[in-house]
């Protein structure tokens, strides 16, 4: 529930508020606006407790949260949220987030030369996967830390944020040294362990639908990384599977203008895994944009019949560029920039 204070509450009756939801046994997540501060009582339950609060003369109004995710809801926030990457970088303002580069790091120079090329034609951040979770135990797992570091001359050579996937709890340490955004792949999803310890540091996540998770579910996942109290979290569509075989998966583009009604959260697509073949990716990504995606994740390859995951689906640099000038034009028809 959301307990709305007052008008300039003062700090000791927001202390005595927050106390005594800390003595209730749950946990106060507070937003402080110019006027009004609110808090969100938020645990199993909390909503039973409100008459306790009603007595509380500092606390104006009680709302209760109808949703089963509450921080990321929009009854929580009202206001569009943005996750800052960098100086530069801000998920969720009008500029329209593009994050390009290869599917996995698998070389130095191959990773230094796609970053300074996604950059040339306007990519803000850069992506790559150096723990990949592939279907096949025997197809090719990632370079490992020896990947982050390309990764990492990479961001030196180019100044481009480095989008990176972190796999396991006992990574984050390592993972977090060298990526300005943590990747959750569909994969691990609800790998909650996971989502946990990503929530215990203030990084940017990135969290992917799984591959057959409801829009509720993607949202329930947010929760948790958010309920640890990093609210630094970046939605993505990354497709879902459905009986159609044309294409790798199928974009739910629905996903876009769902989440943004339900959550005030930033909403990327990745239209590389969600169709999964190059000829038919500029389309979606155009469209991901029409459709009010803050963002995009592209794969982008300089000799993608040689890449070692994912060539199928990898623009070519050129492609990149061409596609970068219509995304332009689409993001400018619908009040952003690209
Ligand atoms: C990726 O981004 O390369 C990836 C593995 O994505 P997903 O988790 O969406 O399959
Ligand atoms: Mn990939």
């Amino acid at each position: 529930m959301i307990l709305t204070l007052k008008a300039h509450a003062s700090q000791n009756e927001i202390k005595q508020v927050v106390n005594k939801i800390k003595e209730l046994g749950f946990t106060a997540h507070i937003s402080k606006g110019e006027i009004k501060t609110i808090i969100g009582v938020i645990g199993e339950k909390a909503i039973t407790t409100r008459g306790i609060f009603e007595s509380i003369p500092a606390v104006e109004t009680i709302t209760p949260i109808s949703k089963p995710y509450k921080l990321c809801s929009r009854e929580f926030k009202k206001e569009n949220s943005t996750v800052k990457i960098s100086d530069k970088v801000t998920v969720g303002s009008k500029k329209i987030v593009v994050i390009a580069g290869p599917c996995s790091v698998e070389s130095r120079e191959r990773t230094i030369d796609v970053a300074q090329k996604v950059k040339k034609y306007g990519a803000c951040c850069l992506r790559g996967g150096a723990f990949k979770p592939r279907t096949s135990p025997y197809a090719f797992q990632g370079l490992g830390e020896e990947g982050l570091k390309y990764l990492r001359e990479a961001k030196i050579a180019t100044g481009l944020p480095v989008v990176t996937e972190i796999m396991s709890p006992e990574t984050l340490e390592l993972v977090s040294e060298y990526a300005d955004v943590l990747q959750i792949g569909a994969r691990n999803m609800q790998n909650y362990d996971l989502l946990k310890e990503v929530g215990s540091i203030n990084k940017p996540v990135l969290l992917k639908r799984g591959l057959s998770a409801t829009v509720e579910e993607l949202l329930m996942s947010a929760e948790y990384i958010m309920s640890k109290g990093n609210y630094n979290v970046i939605l993505c569509e990354r497709g879902i599977r459905t009986y159609e075989t044309a294409t790798r998966f199928t974009l739910d583009l629905n996903a876009v203008p769902v989440i943004k009604h339900h959550s005030h959260l930033p909403v990327i697509v990745d239209p590389s895994h969600g169709v999964g073949v190059r000829r038919y990716i500029p389309a979606m990504a155009l469209a991901a944009v029409a459709a009010g995606a803050d963002g995009l994740i592209i794969e982008v390859h300089s000799k993608p019949e040689e890449a070692l995951c994912d060539g199928a689906q990898s623009l070519l640099p050129e492609q990149f560029s061409q596609l970068m000038k219509t995304i332009k034009k689409v993001a400018e028809a619908v009040g952003r920039t690209a």
